[in-house]
This record gives C-alpha cells, structure tokens and sequence, in this order.
C-alpha cells in the first residue's frame, strides 16, 4: 500500500511538477523553464565561493589544476557552481537524471551562468568561457573588455553518455545543459566529437581515486570522422556535466581531447557530490 501511494506520488509529481523543490511552495503558474525552483530558493542557492584544484582538492584560486597537480589529471582546471549538499540542488540534480524531466535543464543553467558571471575577479576560467559574451545589452552591466575582431577558440563539449544510456532517458542531461551555456555566451556546441565507447559503473559507487580512474579509463574516443580533430586542434574545450563525484571522468574526456591537439581543457559543472 505504501509504495502503491509513493507511485501514485511519483506520477502526479511528474505529470503536474507545481511545486518549488526547496521550500514547497505552489508555482502552478510559471513557465515551464521557471518551475522546480521559485526565483527565492535560486536566490538563496549560493554560489560557491572557492573553487579548488580537480586534482589534489585543495584551494586553488578560481578552480585552475595547481602547477604541482598536472600530472595527475588532464583537467586545465574545474570550475563547480554550487555545494550539493543544498537540499533544492540534489533534488533538482536527481529528479534531472531519473525522472526524465527535460526542463529541469532551465534552473540548473541558470546557477551554472550565476555562479560564472557572479565572481569578483574574473580568473582563467572566465577569461576562456565568455570569450564572446558581452553583458553591455544586459540588466546587470558588468563591463568586459573585448579585442574586436578577436575571433574565440572556446567550444562547448557536453559529456557524452553511452547510447544505451540515451536510449533510456531520452535525452543526455549534459548536452541540455552545455545547450544553455552555449546560447547564453554565444559559443558552439559540438555533440559529435567525443563519445563514450562502454558503459560503467557509476563513479559514485566506488571508493577510492585509483578505482575511479581504472574504472572510467579508455571509456571515451574522438570521432574518426574527417574534419573532427581540426575542430578539436588548438582550442579551448569546456566539458560541462550536471555533477561529479571526483574529476576522474572529466579527467578522462580531457586526455582523449588533448591527445587530438586541445589547447586547454576545463570541466564545468553545477555541483560536486
Ligand atoms: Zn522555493
Ligand atoms: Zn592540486
């Protein structure tokens, strides 16, 4: 009887999604892309304030790999949003991965732009994602300086699932996502540069770093297909995802994007479990 009600629930939850995941309250008459968390709960929802190294975990300004790290991951640097211990975002980030619900891509990308635009001083990362973004037209003027003409290097790299994976969900929550960013600071998007070759065991299951990083290695590969690797050659790649549990995966994607002549390569992604 009780998991005949919790089912129950679970339908009406999916069918009619009118409450805000944080505080409970009644948002039947937003848009869609506003549901699931009230502009309040966003509000609250902070940012993280320091970033640290994918690496060693430690402080590191604005989230780049210390110089001392480098030879442990790929990663030029990592940049996460938001804390998951918030109970709205691990809410959100799950009701994203399990209940197949596309638009929850519209909350999570606007703490992912926040966090990006929110910082005092702009580092590294800001630097190489809003290569071609310019807030003068914005609410919020924060002025950036721009060289005219110069043209970006910066592509955004969703990270891929394995296509049994799709089949099931329908969607890839990581390319909605990097979908956002991209539109948002005027970048490309590419879903068809690298793919994910098996399936594994989620991350978050296993324990130790040397564990993760055996169980996610030669799990990606760059299309064989003509004219990829010179989409790949000398750029700047952001590989965004919804959460991670240790770097070891965005690590992964960025070895196999380096060995194809990626210049820099950053994950991004809305929270660190
Ligand atoms: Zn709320
Ligand atoms: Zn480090």
């Amino acid at each position: 009887m009780k998991n005949l009600e919790k089912l129950k629930n679970f339908i009406l939850d999916i069918l009619f999604p009118i409450k805000c995941l944080g505080c409970g309250i009644e948002l039947e008459n937003a848009e869609p892309k506003k549901r699931w968390i009230c502009p309040e709960c966003l509000k609250k929802n902070k940012i993280r304030e320091n970033q640290v190294c994918p690496a060693c975990e430690q402080f590191s300004s604005g989230g780049e790999t210390h110089y001392r790290c480098k030879n442990q991951t790929a990663l030029d640097g990592l940049w996460v949003a938001t804390e998951y211990k918030y109970e709205a975002i691990s809410e959100v980030i799950h009701k994203f991965k399990f209940n197949f619900i596309k638009d929850i891509s519209f909350p999570l990308s606007e703490i992912l732009i926040k966090s990006i635009l929110e910082v005092e001083e702009y580092g590294d990362f800001q630097d190489l994602i809003l290569a071609n973004f310019s807030q003068e037209s914005e609410e919020e003027e924060i002025y950036i300086e721009k060289e005219k003409n110069k043209k970006t290097e910066t592509i955004i790299v969703p990270i891929p699932l394995y296509k049994n994976r799709y089949n099931w969900r329908g969607f890839n929550q990581a390319f909605l996502l990097s979908k956002c960013i991209a539109d948002k600071f005027n970048l490309d998007i590419y879903d068809n540069l690298l793919f994910r070759r098996r399936s594994t065991k989620p991350q978050a299951k296993i324990r130790s770093m040397e564990k993760r990083k055996k169980n996610i290695k030669g799990a990606f590969f760059v299309s064989e297909r003509s004219g990829i690797k010179n989409l790949i050659k000398n750029k700047n790649i952001v590989i965004v995802d919804d959460v991670c549990t240790t770097s070891a995966t965005l690590g992964e994607c960025a070895k196999e994007l380096k060995k194809n002549g990626a210049k820099n390569v950053w994950g991004l992604v809305v929270a660190r479990r």
